[in-house]
């Protein structure tokens, strides 16, 4: 095994910790870290606070460009990988570059989907994924007095929280009935909005953006599908992400969403791996393959990857946790929802006056996720139960669980 050589595809949370971990754990190897982006690994999980202005934009960071070459890696910034062979085993990078590779991790992420309506490639039409979009909004809004949220998602939650935070009148549009509408029923939908209004956001659901008005380069407002115009002078997005499996084209790696793994994070190809955003693994809990977009997850999938790809078979075994802010309040979610298994069966206590919610998810008789609105109390033991996939029968004993 010595002297392997190792190339990381995508610098987020998976890549960066598999970089350091493969570092640390196998001192004659090469380790070579590329990403399209400029910078070192920040912190998207800070973003929504620096937009907010509650932390310094430079504090997003948590790597500077020089540790990568104080440990010992080699690390390419904006490079764009452009080709994986797995005959040849090389990565070739835009730069013209060919990197050879004893085994390869692909942790590329996702990419937001676009507004999809005619002046939507105005500057003033934002994204929130990146550290690049959190500058260009950060600057907009400081020249904007009324903003447009757009989207169903956490990260369109994120965007109208923080235009509210920073004093523009703010119009969060979602076109479906509700907030995270495959997650949450309508008495959750119903909560988050009252939250949301309660802070003099104005929520609207049903109707989409038609329309961008843009005049000389400047966003003016939106029309919305419902032919109502918006006067506004910022509208952010956030419509989901597409998973950035292209750079496997042509290489024989399985892809659905995303890039489908076994519990160790191998692909179908002997020596290529994925973690992070892009990885739909195989869950141990649920026995299903599924993707998940947390942070904490990216993290363990970097770390996880890193022992596999120096042979050390380590399944990963985790149950992911997503929490949030919501406003004044709280969301934590846990485990898996139906955005990954539709088929989840579930229970749901909901008290609009306490401000609460819970909702609890099932497969077969197995709990397998949750969400908690306002309290994340029985918490700890519901990760516990959803770990040893422990068995609930009867309503009764499901719905025993909501007080817990
Ligand atoms: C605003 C915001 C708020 C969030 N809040 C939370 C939260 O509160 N809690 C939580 O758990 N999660 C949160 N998340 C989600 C969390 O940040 C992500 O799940 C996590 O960062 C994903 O890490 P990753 O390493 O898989 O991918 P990414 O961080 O997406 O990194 C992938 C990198 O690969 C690069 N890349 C792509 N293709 C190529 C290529 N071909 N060549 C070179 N480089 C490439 C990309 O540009 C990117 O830099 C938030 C995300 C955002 C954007």
């Amino acid at each position: 095994m010595a002297g392997r050589r190792y190339v990381i595809v995508g610098n987020g949370a998976a890549g960066t910790t598999c970089a350091e971990t493969l570092r640390k754990r196998e001192p004659d190897c090469s380790v070579t870290l590329v990403t399209d982006e400029p910078h070192p690994l920040y912190n998207r999980v800070t973003l929504p606070r620096a937009l907010k202005r509650e932390v310094p934009m430079d504090k997003v960071f948590l790597r500077t460009l020089a540790w990568h070459e104080q440990v010992g890696i080699r690390f390419l910034p904006e490079t764009r990988v452009t080709r994986i062979s797995a005959e040849e085993r090389t990565a070739l990078t835009d730069r013209g570059e060919e990197l050879p590779w004893d085994a390869l991790l692909v942790a590329t992420g996702g990419r937001p989907r676009p507004l999809p309506a005619p002046g939507a490639s105005a500057p003033d039409c934002r994204n929130f994924q990146y550290y690049a979009d959190t500058v260009a909004l950060d600057a907009r809004i400081a020249q904007s007095r009324r903003a447009v949220s757009v989207g169903g998602s956490f990260i369109s939650y994120e965007l109208a929280e923080a235009f509210r935070a920073r004093g523009l009148e703010t119009v969060w549009l979602i076109r479906g009935p509700r907030w995270l509408r495959r997650v949450l029923d309508e008495e959750g939908g119903d909560l988050v909005d009252r939250i949301a209004r309660a802070h003099g956001v104005e929520v609207v659901h049903g109707s989409e953006v038609a329309r961008v008005n843009v005049k000389d380069g400047v966003v003016t407002g939106v029309v919305t599908t419902a032919g109502e115009t918006i006067d506004c002078q910022l509208v952010g997005s956030g419509l989901g992400l597409t998973m950035n499996t292209q750079v496997l084209d042509g290489s024989g790696v399985r892809t659905r969403e995303g890039i489908i793994t076994d519990e160790c994070l191998r692909t179908s190809v002997p020596g290529i791996f994925a973690a992070g955003d892009v990885a739909e693994y195989r869950d141990r809990v649920t026995g299903q393959h599924h993707r998940m977009g947390t942070w904490d997850n990216a993290l363990f999938h970097g770390r996880v990857a890193a022992l596999n790809m120096m042979g050390q078979e380590t399944p990963y075994v985790d149950v992911p946790t997503y929490q949030s802010g919501l406003f004044d309040t709280i969301i934590s979610v846990v485990g898996v929802t139906p955005e990954a298994l539709p088929e989840a069966e579930s229970v749901t206590r909901s008290d609009l006056v306490a401000r609460t919610y819970r909702k609890l998810f099932f497969s077969g008789d197995r709990l397998v996720g949750a969400v908690l609105i306002g309290s994340i109390r029985g918490k700890k033991k519901l990760m516990d139960l959803i770990r040893e996939r422990a068995v609930f029968q009867t309503e009764g004993e499901r719905r025993a669980l909501l007080e817990a």
